[in-house]
């Protein structure tokens, strides 16, 4: 039996005028992705996009990429009947649908009509469709309110379908639709989840990682990468920057008050991650901070970090608890990557007593002991890329 995907478009399609660039981009992602797991025909006809699955190719991989595709609200796989006639809707569905039907108590029937040719309404689809399989199912009874099983006809111009309902797709707008942005990614629960929620939004990421070499391990680097590769499931191809990061911590630590070290590196990694904004046509950076979550998270500390970056920060953990953050590196999968238990190389120097409401003067008095300039340079010089 021939099966496809029909995936709804979600929020492009209040877009107006710009619809068909968005509509472009969702398909082109579609396409560039779903060509890792099988050679699907794909195409739009009315805000819907068929994905036709080979007889070869694996149905639940290609349905699993498709739910993790930006832009998309709704998914449904379902049977192509062979021909656009109640015979062959009835038929397919009791084929295609048998399974189903072996589970459920009760169904029933909705019919969508795309083709106002075809010579009944959905109303009087759904009631002849119901009456037969009624018959050819007699355990699984008729319900019209709390069915178990709701038997979807889609009535469209080429082809009629059949399918059991649909499913949520990921939501939010095509990948690179509203640019892209830097993601400063550590090894942690946060940051990808704050990747994730603005690659959602239409975001494509760069990605941006310190490295503290040998404070920090080449195992704490593979978490990373692998983070990158974990969030690539969603966002597509990314390249993660690799930022030596060793001589700027020792200087401060040798230079400036240990109760700031956390806020002045904080603001070389804002400084360096600009730079990198500027050369990848980043419009923005990401973090994955959560207030008062940490010390140098408080909105004293916020301010000092922000202050050396004219880019806006994106925060979108920001008034998220951590049990909420937890609870989305779950459903991305980033979780369990994320709790291996390499050092990160903001915990490698952490002063004992972190000043919470830092003072500005302070700062920069203890940044004037420091070329702040030529170890930004030297850093950005030394920067490795790794493509994911
Ligand atoms: P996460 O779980 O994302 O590591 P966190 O709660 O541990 O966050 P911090 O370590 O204070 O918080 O870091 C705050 C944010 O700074 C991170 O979410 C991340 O965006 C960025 N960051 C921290 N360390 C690094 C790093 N080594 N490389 C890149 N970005 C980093
Ligand atoms: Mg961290």
């Amino acid at each position: 039996m021939k099966e496809v995907l029909l995936l709804k478009c979600g929020e492009i399609v209040l877009k107006g005028l710009n619809r068909k660039t968005f509509e472009d981009r969702l398909l082109k992602n579609l396409k560039r992705r779903m060509a890792n797991v099988a050679d699907c025909n794909i195409s739009m006809r009315q805000s819907v996009v068929y994905v036709e699955i080979p007889d070869e190719a694996d149905g639940d991989a290609v349905m699993e990429c498709a739910k993790r595709v930006f832009g998309f609200a709704t998914i449904s796989r379902a049977a192509v009947c062979p021909e656009k006639t109640l015979e062959s809707v009835i038929g397919t569905a009791k084929a295609y649908l048998a399974p189903r039907f072996a589970e459920a108590a009760s169904f029933k029937v909705e019919s969508k009509r795309g083709d106002k040719k075809f010579p009944m309404t959905s109303t009087e689809i759904s009631q002849h469709v119901g009456g037969e399989l009624a018959d050819l199912f007699p355990d699984v009874r008729p319900d019209m309110h709390h069915p178990e099983l709701t038997v979807n006809v889609e009535i469209r111009e080429q082809y009629a379908f059949v399918h059991a309902g649909p499913e949520p797709g990921a939501g939010g707008m095509p990948i690179g639709s509203n640019g892209r942005a830097g993601l400063l990614l550590s090894g942690g629960i946060d940051s990808p989840v704050a990747g994730w929620m603005m690659a959602k939004r239409g975001l494509e990421l760069v990605g941006i990682h310190f490295f503290s070499y040998p404070y920090t391990s080449e195992q704490a680097k593979e978490k990373v990468f692998e983070l990158a590769r974990k969030l690539s499931a969603w966002c597509g191809r990314m390249s993660v920057m690799v930022v030596p990061f060793t001589k700027i911590q020792e200087e401060i630590r040798e230079k400036c008050h240990e109760e700031l070290f956390t806020l002045i590196m904080r603001r070389f990694m804002m400084r360096i991650s600009e730079r990198v904004a500027e050369e990848y046509g980043c419009g923005a950076l990401i973090t994955g901070e959560s207030l008062g979550q940490v010390a140098s998270q408080t909105m004293p500390a916020m301010a000092v970090t922000g202050a050396v970056c004219s880019l806006p920060v994106f925060r979108p953990c920001i008034g998220m608890d951590k049990e909420e953050i937890v609870r989305i590196a779950r459903r991305i999968d980033t979780f369990e990557t994320s709790i291996l238990p390499y050092e990160d190389c903001c915990t490698v120097f952490t002063p004992k007593h972190p000043n919470t409401r830092p003072k500005m003067p302070k700062i920069l008095e203890a940044e004037s002991r420091l070329d702040v300039d030529a170890l930004v340079n030297e850093a950005v010089a030394g920067i490795e890329i790794v493509h994911i």
